[in-house]
Order: structure tokens, then C-alpha cells, then sequence
């Protein structure tokens, strides 16, 4: 069903009333359904990013769309200054879910990033014994972890940081998938964790050499520093599994979740760790007026069921093996290299006749395929983890069909 307001009227609206911190492909979506969604006119298209990873059980999941609505019409906001009859068995069912003892819940990725560095910093003073305010985290070249000030003070990107300033202190950047350099750092012992995305998703989907991830968190253990995986964007089954640090099987001391922790139907997210480095947090020092809501709750409960029940882990493996197999067979000198895990896939695209990425997003967008370019020259491919076998072979075609176009 069409809505009533036209795509080029959905534009000029965003463009004279928003603010222009986006530059969005000229699509408007009216609707959506598993790995499908529709425009203002009716047009149909794949949706090959699932808002950043966000839609991993699909468009509207109806298990999901119907604890929202159950849960809408009971109770949907108490804030933390009183208990309410939801919250503890969603805590229960996610701890025991990724197998830690506690959860702090909040809304966003960049809330739950901050809530993880407050964690560390507070364990270094409490646990680890480093003095008042010299703690230091190590993070990683080109991360993307949000856009709060402290957030972007820990970034390499202008376009993130530059006109920003003054910034937090207390950072130190590695480059990424250097096992020498943050060694070299970690000699340091006022180090209180390393933080690190498990893939690095915004940068291009950039994945770690194997053997990476474990022998960053050995070197961390052996200098009692807090591992930290911000799996915002990798986690719950995008990568192939539940989360892309079990390809390693390593089990991060804190660990951040957010965007599919909802189905993308609300913002949710979360921190998890064991006792010893949640407990330092004591009541009045940190929260949210919504993180913890009832309404968030359930809906991220029936969010995670859904991975489950419907294996979205397995499905992301078999799908990206097709994916990545079938692109990389495209004959296309536009085509530079194809890299990911699961269906986190990223395409680098060698400029021809003057187009670009953004030139290859628009013509698949005609042919009915939404991706967006990443830093220039990549595009990230990231459909729904729902996306049938057949839907995505389809998909790919289309994709073929638009690189061959130039
Ligand atoms: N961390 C990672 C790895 C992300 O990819 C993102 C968003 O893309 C965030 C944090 C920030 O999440 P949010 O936009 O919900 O604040």
C-alpha cells in the first residue's frame, strides 16, 4: 500500500525541516516485511542493510510486532525509580542467554559504549588498583562505537571528531589487528581495558586476521585489562554466529549489544559482564529513563527467541557462503575484492568511467537492491538474516546486473 505522501514530497520535507547530518540515497521507504520493503509509490526492493544490522529478524517480525503490541497496551514506562513486573525476567533471560551474570540495559549503541567505559574505568580504580582518573583504554584505528563527545574522542575519523573539540581524555589508538602494538601498549599498567569491534563494521567491514580476536584477549588477561567487544553491529547472528567473538571462542569480560538486540522495532541495548565487574556500579551513579522498560523487555525478548527459534546464526553462515561465492564470480574489474563473515559482507569497488560506489548503490536501487556505500569506495551488503535462499539469489543477480550495467 502506497502512502499518501510522494517520495519527492518525503524529500523536500526531510531536506527543509531536518537537520542535514545524513546524505541518504534518494529512496523513500513506506513499509517493510522480512528481507522486502517498499517505497512511497509502491516499489519493491531487497534491503541490503538492514538499518546497520538493526533488522536482523526481518521487517515487522510478527512474534516480535506482537509482544510490542501485547506489552503497548499493559505497561510501557516506569523508569527505575520503582521496580516493574518485566524487566527481571528479561534480565534473567538474556544473562542466561549470552552466559553472564548481569545486564545493564539501555537504548542505544553509543549509551551502551559509554555505560562499558564508565564499567572499565570504575574497575580500574575499584579492582585493578590504578590511581583516580589516570586510567587509560586502548581502542582501535578507524572504530566506530557512536557519536557521543567521548565516543568521538576516541575516533580517527574527521568526519566523526573534527569541530568537535575538546575532547575526553584517556584514549589510546592502536591500529586495528595489531597484535605488536597493543602489546606494546598493554606494558602500560595504567590500562584498564581494550576496546575493540569484533569486525569493524562502519570502517568497511574490515575482518581480523584469524587467530586476532584470542590472542588480543590472552595478551589483555596476562596484564589484568578488561576485553571489551562492542558487537553492536556484529552480534546476534550477523556474523554467522550468535556473536562474531564465538568464531574465536573467546568470551569478552564486558560485552555491548544494541541494534538487533530489538529486531529494530525499538532502541535496546545492552552491557554485559560477571559480578565482579558490574557490581562496581552502585545505585545513583549510572541509568537511563527508558533503558530497562517494560515495553524494551519484552520486545527484546522476543527479539532473541526469534534468533533462536528461526537459527538465524546458521542461516547467516550458509547465506553468506552463496553470497560471497557468487559476487566474488562477478567479471567485473569494478569489483576489487569481497570480504566478510556471515551475511556482514562488503564489496570494494575499483571507480570506473568516473562512477563510484554511490553510482552503483543508484543503479541498484533501480534494480530493486538497497545498499549504501561505506567510506567512498566500499559497499556494505547486509540483508536480513530471514532472507530466503531464494530472495537472496534473486538479490544477487540484481547485484550482478548493476555492476555489468557500467
Ligand atoms: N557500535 C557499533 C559497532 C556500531 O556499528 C554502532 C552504530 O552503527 C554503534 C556502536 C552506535 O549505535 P547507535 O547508533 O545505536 O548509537
Amino acid at each position: 500500500m502506497a502512502s499518501k505522501i510522494t517520495s519527492k514530497t518525503a524529500m523536500e520535507l526531510e531536506d527543509k525541516y531536518g537537520a542535514h547530518n545524513y546524505h541518504p540515497l534518494p529512496v523513500v521507504l513506506a513499509k517493510g516485511l522480512g528481507a522486502l520493503v517498499w517505497d512511497a509509490e509502491g516499489k519493491e526492493y531487497y534491503d541490503f542493510l538492514s538499518a546497520y544490522s538493526a533488522v536482523n529478524q526481518g521487517h515487522c517480525h510478527p512474534k516480535i510486532i506482537s509482544a510490542l503490541k501485547e506489552q503497548a497496551e499493559i505497561l510501557t514506562l516506569t523508569s527505575r525509580a520503582f521496580y516493574n513486573n518485566v524487566l527481571g525476567e528479561y534480565e534473567q533471560y538474556i544473562t542466561e542467554y549470552f552466559g553472564y551474570d548481569k545486564v545493564l540495559p539501555m537504548n542505544t549503541g553509543a549509551e551502551a559504549d559509554e555505560t562499558a567505559l564508565k564499567l572499565a574505568r570504575k574497575w580500574a580504580y575499584e579492582k585493578k588498583g590504578i590511581p583516580e582518573n589516570q586510567a587509560k583504554i586502548i581502542v582501535c584505528a578507524n572504530n566506530f562505537h557512536g557519536r557521543t563527545i567521548t565516543i568521538i574522542s576516541m575516533s580517527t575519523d574527521p568526519d566523526a571528531y573534527k569541530g568537535f573539540g575538546p575532547f575526553t581524555p584517556g584514549f589510546i589508538t592502536v591500529p586495528y589487528n595489531n597484535l605488536d602494538a597493543l602489546k606494546r601498549e598493554l606494558e602500560d599498567p595504567n590500562v584498564a581495558a581494550f576496546l575493540v569491534e569484533p569486525i569493524q563494521g562502519e570502517a568497511g567491514v574490515f575482518v581480523p586476521d584469524e587467530g586476532f580476536l584470542k590472542n588480543a584477549y590472552d595478551a589483555c588477561k596476562a596484564k589484568n585489562v578488561l576485553f571489551i567487544a562492542d558487537e553492536v553491529q556484529t552480534g546476534i547472528a550477523r556474523t554467522g554466529k550468535l556473536l562474531a567473538c564465538d568464531h574465536e571462542g573467546v568470551k569478552p569480560d564486558i560485552l555491548i549489544l544494541g541494534k538487533a538486540l530489538s529486531g529494530g522495532v525499538l532502541p535496546v541495548s545492552a552491557v554485559l559482564a560477571n559480578d565482579d565487574i558490574m557490581l562496581v556500579i552502585k545505585p545513583g551513579e549510572h541509568g537511563s529513563t527508558f533503558g530497562g522498560n517494560p515495553l524494551a523487555a519484552k520486545v527484546a525478548i522476543a527479539a532473541l527467541e526469534v534468533v533462536k527459534n528461526e537459527k538465524l546464526a546458521e542461516r547467516a553462515e550458509y547465506l553468506g557462503q552463496i553470497f560471497r561465492t557468487a559476487i566474488r564470480s562477478i567479471d567485473s574489474d569494478m569489483i576489487e575484492s569481497v570480504r566478510g563473515k556471515g551475511l556482514l559482507n562488503a564489496v570494494i569497488i575499483n571507480p570506473k568511467n568516473g562512477k563510484e560506489a554511490w553510482d552503483v548503490c543508484l543503479k541498484m536501487a533501480e534494480n530493486g537492491v538497497l545498499a549504501k556505500p561505506t567510506h567512498g569506495h566500499i559497499i556494505r551488503f547486509a540483508p536480513p538474516l530471514v532472507i530466503s535462499e531464494e530472495q537472496l539469489r534473486d538479490a544477487i543477480e540484481r547485484i550482478k546486473k548493476s555492476i555489468l550495467s557500467f
